[in-house]
């Protein structure tokens, strides 16, 4: 079971003495007294590198920018950084060495855009953007993706870093597809944000799971499963075992039961207990597999939750800046 106490205490609220309220109750309170003036603007990030791009974006969002806009900024620092081998340029490739990027893009109004398998373009998350705006369609794979980008104006660049092939030529040794449950070979940055006008917008970015077979897709670029936004409820977006995330259709799972009432942590906890039992009735190791989910409502709070420990995610306010909190988890 997750650590409550722990969790607590990354809010603020275990030293306040309301560690024991079911975090349900506190959330309706706090959602009632908000109810007149939300907690916003606020950017929500997966991982470690949520930090940085939280304060890029941030920048749009301090300056009563569009959700939309924030979470594009934010994603692209982590996609334009080399050293973070899981998302973007640098990115660890698939099993023929290949860099193949999947991302998702959604905004307030429920337009969508999406890439998957895109290779040699640095910023998926902006040709996600670019198939929302400007094409009839909502998703672009492979090699279409790859022309309708280059038709936009793209650069086509080398994503695979010394680095990265260097580790795929030491995985040829073994050839073992193996993926460890947390940061080690795969992670996604999924960032989903209110803005001061009280819209939400999000944004999923990845280079998906390391040594993946070429061609394969994960929950990152599929609406609904790696990010769903609802402006009349909240945004959730998702990290992890992709294969997991889409089994259960994730993201638009917590959204849906945020619609229900549920508080964005209740509905996190919901969603992975979702794929638990998914797990173990197919006969699964549990052990073996990491998802995290984030959500935030319309009234800006927030919630995570995961399988096991490990996951952590970026949140930027306007009470506390931008800080790094350990997700609550499943498995002890
Ligand atoms: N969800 C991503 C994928 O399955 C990877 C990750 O977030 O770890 O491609």
């Amino acid at each position: 079971m997750w650590n409550r106490r722990n969790f607590l205490r990354s809010l603020g609220l275990a030293s306040a003495g309301l560690a024991l309220k079911p975090l349900d109750s506190l959330a309706q309170k706090t959602a009632a007294s908000k109810n007149k003036q939300a907690l916003k603007p606020i950017v929500l990030s997966t991982w470690r590198f949520g930090l940085e791009a939280n304060a890029a974006a941030w920048k749009v969002l301090s300056t009563k920018g569009k959700a939309l806009d924030a979470v594009e900024q934010g994603v692209k620092v982590t996609e334009a950084d080399p050293e973070e081998r899981s998302v973007g340029y640098g990115g660890r490739p698939d099993r023929d060495g290949k860099v193949t990027l999947d991302a998702c893009i959604m905004d307030e109004l429920g337009n969508i855009g999406s890439v998957a398998a895109l290779e040699y373009i640095k910023h998926p998350i902006s040709v996600a953007r670019a198939v929302m705006e400007k094409t009839p369609h909502v998703m672009l794979t492979g090699q279409g993706a790859l022309d309708f980008a280059l038709a936009q104006g793209f650069k086509k660049e080398n994503l695979l870093t010394d680095a990265s092939e260097k580790e795929w030529k030491e995985w040829l040794k073994t050839s073992e597809y193996n993926p460890k449950a947390n940061i080690e070979n795969h992670d996604t940055i999924g960032m989903i944000a209110l803005d001061a006008s009280g819209n939400l917008s999000g944004a999923c970015t990845t280079s998906g799971m390391a040594f993946k077979m070429h061609g394969r897709v994960g929950d990152s670029p599929i609406i609904g499963a790696g990010l769903y936004v609802d402006n009349e409820v909240g945004a959730a977006t998702a990290t992890g075992h992709g294969e997991e995330v889409i089994r259960i259709v994730g993201t638009h799972l917590v959204v849906e039961l945020m619609r229900q009432g549920k508080s964005p942590q209740k509905a996190c906890e919901e969603a992975v207990q979702r794929i638990i039992k998914l797990t173990r009735q197919r006969g699964k190791d549990l052990s073996k597999i990491q998802v995290g989910f984030i959500a935030i409502n319309k009234q800006g709070e927030h919630g995570a939750y995961c399988i096991q420990s490990g996951f952590n995610y970026a949140l930027h306010d306007t009470i506390n800046g931008n800080r790094l909190i350990d997700a609550p988890y499943y498995l002890t």
